[in-house]
């Protein structure tokens, strides 16, 4: 998947204030509050409140054009009570073919990257923003995303990670600020609700241009530090 995507969201929506980064709401509340930008927490599949039934549900979507040329819905993989999720931007071909989240080159890239940072690729939860595969491994458009990344609200809202890496543009721009630019918010830890955030080049980035790979293992040792300690 390309990662770099100016305008991702097109005519980007104004937030409401309370959802703005870095404006945090943390006070104890029963009340649901959505976690990602723009994200209408009853879009979010509020009723699924364990994980193999938001799964099951996942599977079955057919909310947008997507699933009309994907093979299968790639939902996520990996341990659910793992403290850490790393968010990419979308299915490509080999993880159509397989149903499972970074899989090709870029995912064997991610698993040498998880294997030096001596965070064990099993330990952790990998999804995409989009779950299925866009024809041709085009970008997803801005309405593809909007649908899709209520999956990922829910998903974060049940696997309740404590830290979440952002892999590439698409994934900082859901879940950091619909204005990020990876180039400038990469390296930084963001917090919301008690989770901490972290931004970095998606790996398939790193494959195209070599002058990424040192800034993501300095982010990745920031990352590693924070998930060891
Ligand atoms: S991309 Fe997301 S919203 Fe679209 S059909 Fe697949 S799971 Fe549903």
């Amino acid at each position: 998947m390309t990662t770099e995507q100016p305008n991702l969201f097109g005519d980007i929506e104004e937030a409401p204030r309370e959802n703005r980064w870095p404006d945090e709401k943390v006070e104890e509340t029963n009340t649901l509050l959505n976690f990602l930008p723009l994200v209408k927490i009853e879009d979010a599949y509020p009723e699924k409140d364990d994980y193999e039934k938001l799964w099951q549900a996942g599977r079955e979507c057919h909310k947008c054009r997507l699933r009309s040329t994907c093979q299968q819905v790639v939902f996520g993989a990996g341990n659910m009570q793992s403290k850490i999720m790393l968010v990419g931007e979308g299915p490509g071909k080999d993880e159509d073919i397989q149903g499972l989240p970074f899989v090709g080159r870029a995912g064997q890239l991610l698993d040498k990257i998880l294997q030096a940072a001596e965070i064990p690729r099993p330990e952790v939860f990998i999804t995409n923003v989009v779950k299925c595969r866009p024809p041709g491994n085009r970008l997803p458009n801005p309405d593809e995303v909007k649908v899709c990344r209520n999956w990922l609200e829910a998903q974060i809202r049940i696997l309740k990670p404590q830290i979440i890496v952002c892999l590439g543009a698409m994934a900082s721009q859901t879940i950091i600020d619909p204005k990020a630019a990876i180039s400038k918010i990469r390296g930084r830890w963001f917090s919301r609700q008690g989770i901490k955030i972290m931004a970095t080049f998606h790996p398939a980035a790193l494959l195209r241009n070599e002058s990424y790979k040192k800034p993501t293992w300095e982010d990745f040792k920031q990352i590693r530090d924070e998930y060891k300690r």
